[in-house]
Formats: structure tokens, C-alpha cells, sequence
């Protein structure tokens, strides 16, 4: 057996390959998120996908029409094993805070008498290279991990950071959603949820605001953009930004619909974090490499680009599939479109949305 067979095998269940119907718009998304074989040290979600067969492509469309079943919890531990494989790179963002990239979502730690206090933390099979990390910074204790979003890949870790000792504090609507099933049918995963140690333990509703180690930090809400649970953290000496999932930096985003996202909240999202930055910001996107004013304005305005044509082509009548085969991000696709999603699955988030 080849290893695209048992790729495939590895993902979706023999009913979904009997039953696949036709390629519907949607299934761009699943050629892409699983679109690598899952070798140890990919770092393919978010860095290069390649070609997954038509027919593979079609059996999850299928898949996804038909609703939850075996294959989600498969799709999640093959999203889990990919990204978890990840390897973790440092960037220094000042004197006691830094940037750790790779099986997940962007981490932040800021370190210092005061114990360290993590943004987000990775997939859990990233836990031991990450608590690695987290020791090489000093023998203070983990004090508080922040959860950006309810999403996996940011709050894989959260029951390992409690059982360690850690607070863990998010948005309200992030215990709610963490609380509750999902099934993100454009991701092809089913959520169960969460135990009792992995939910935050301290929750806020609209702006919460902390001195440690020095800095001083802002949490406030985001109104449902990419999730409804989007929070920011703001280190405000540092002069850093974590944006979370409301900015990608450098590709299409993920929109969670499911959780009230939406293309028109990431916009307003994107817009709120602009006012909050100067041209020395540095900006620490949810996905992708650090950014900067500059970089999160030009995501801002290709998200505007794509709403006024997906838009425009809906209210003239025309169905998901002929926007798609009309190519509205043409244009985009060189400097958006390597990423997580390419601009035809991305018509589909955001025609969904509208
Ligand atoms: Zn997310």
C-alpha cells in the first residue's frame, strides 16, 4: 500500500469513499487541510500543501454532507499528529517576552519573578517540547496560560497547564464554547467537550487588565469575528499585539462560522486591532510569521477585496459554484493563496458568511 493510500485510509472512512458524491466547492477546503502525507517534522498545515487526489477530495465532500461520524475524531487526530510534529521556533520579541512558532497556533510567554504567563498553547503532542521550552526560560512556575479562542490548536494543551498549576483565563464565550459538541463541518471535525481541567478557570466579558513581570497587559474582546470567543492581548510596554485568529499573516484565514464568525466581523476585527497599533508594533498573528502594522493592513484589505466581490457576484443570483469557477481572487492567489486554504475553498468560507 502506498503511502497516498494509506494517507487516505487514515482519513476517511470506507462509507465516505463508497458514498462521495461529486466535488462540491467545499471540498477545496478538504484538499488542502489534508493534503500531506503525515511524515514526522511536516510542517504542512500551515506551510505547504500539496495535491490530495480528485477522488480523496470527493469522498470528504461527501463525508462533510453527510454529518458527523468515525471520521472527524480521525481528522482530528490526523491535524493533531501533523501539526504536533511541528517543529518550535524562538523569536524574541523584548527583554522577557517571546515568541514560540510551530504545532499550533502562535505562543507568547512572558517570563520573570512573577511566573510566566503563556498565550495559547499548541497541540498536546507538542506538550513536552513546549514544557521544554517553557523550562529553559527560568525555574518560575507557570502562572496563567490565556486562551486566545476556544479553537484546538490554541487550547490543545490547556488540561496540561492546569495540571501543572496554571490559571487559565479566557473569554466567557471561550468556556461556553469549550463547554459544548462541535462539529466544524467545513474542517471535517468533531469536537467533544472539554473535561472539567481543561476549561478556563477565570473567564472576562469585556476588557481584563494585569501587571506581571513588569509589563502591563490588556485583554479585551473582539465581537464575533473569526470565532465568538476572539480575545487580544496586549503587552503595552513591549508595544506587542497578539491578534489571535483574527489575523492570518500571509494567507487566507479560517473562518469559523459555526461559532459566529464571520467575513464581515474579521474585517471590523482586523480594523479594531489597527487602531491599537503604531509602526513600531510588532504584531503576532494566530497563524503565520510576526507581523507589523503594515503586514495586518494588507490583510485587512485583501479581507475587504474579497467580501465586495463574493458579495457582488452573490446579490447579482450566482450559486457558490459559479462564483468559484468565476476565480474572484484571481489576483490574490499569489501573495494569499499558500496557505491553509486557496482562493477557491476560500470563496466558499466567505460566500458562507455573507
Ligand atoms: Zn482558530
Amino acid at each position: 500500500m502506498n503511502t497516498e493510500r494509506e494517507h487516505q485510509k487514515n482519513l476517511i472512512t470506507r462509507r465516505a469513499l463508497l458514498e462521495g458524491g461529486g466535488l462540491l466547492a467545499g471540498s477545496a477546503v478538504f484538499a488542502h487541510i489534508f493534503s500531506s502525507p503525515l511524515t514526522a517534522g511536516a510542517n504542512a498545515l500551515f506551510a505547504r500543501p500539496g495535491a490530495l487526489s480528485a477522488r480523496a477530495a470527493a469522498a470528504l465532500a461527501g463525508y462533510a454532507q453527510q454529518g458527523a461520524g468515525a471520521a472527524p475524531a480521525n481528522q482530528l487526530a490526523a491535524m493533531r499528529a501533523q501539526m504536533g510534529a511541528t517543529p518550535i521556533t524562538s523569536t524574541k520579541l523584548a527583554e522577557n517576552l517571546t515568541l514560540l512558532a510551530g504545532p499550533g497556533g502562535n505562543v507568547v510567554v512572558l517570563h520573570g519573578p512573577d511566573g510566566k504567563i503563556v498565550v495559547d498553547s499548541f497541540v498536546q503532542p507538542a506538550w513536552p517540547k513546549l514544557k521544554e521550552n517553557l523550562d529553559a526560560m527560568g525555574n518560575q512556575p507557570i502562572k496563567l496560560l490565556i486562551d486566545t479562542h476556544w479553537h484546538f490548536d490554541h487550547t490543545d494543551n490547556n488540561a496540561r497547564f492546569h495540571d501543572a498549576g496554571a490559571m487559565i483565563l479566557a473569554h466567557e464565550n471561550t468556556k461556553k464554547r469549550m463547554s459544548e459538541s462541535h462539529d466544524l463541518k467545513p474542517l471535517g471535525m468533531h469536537f467533544d467537550p472539554s473535561p472539567a481541567n481543561a476549561l478556563p478557570t477565570q473567564t472576562f466579558k469585556e476588557r481584563h487588565a494585569m501587571k506581571a513581570n513588569g509589563e502591563d497587559l490588556e485583554l479585551g474582546y473582539i465581537p464575533p469575528a473569526h470565532t465568538d470567543t476572539d480575545i487580544y492581548v496586549h503587552y503595552q510596554k513591549a508595544n506587542v499585539l497578539h491578534c489571535g485568529d483574527v489575523f492570518f499573516n500571509g494567507m487566507y484565514p479560517f473562518i469559523d462560522a459555526e461559532t459566529r464568525g464571520s467575513i464581515t466581523g474579521q474585517i471590523a476585527g482586523a480594523d479594531k486591532l489597527l487602531k491599537m497599533a503604531d509602526n513600531n508594533t510588532k504584531i503576532v498573528p494566530g497563524h503565520g510569521p510576526l507581523g507589523d502594522k503594515a503586514a495586518l493592513t494588507k490583510y485587512r484589505d485583501m479581507l475587504i477585496a474579497a467580501r465586495e466581490r463574493v458579495q457582488k457576484l452573490k446579490s447579482s443570483g450566482k450559486s457558490e459554484q459559479e462564483i468559484v469557477a468565476a476565480k474572484p481572487f484571481a489576483d490574490l492567489e499569489p501573495a494569499w493563496g499558500k496557505g491553509l486554504f486557496n482562493g477557491d475553498a476560500f470563496v466558499g468560507i466567505v460566500y458562507s458568511t455573507l
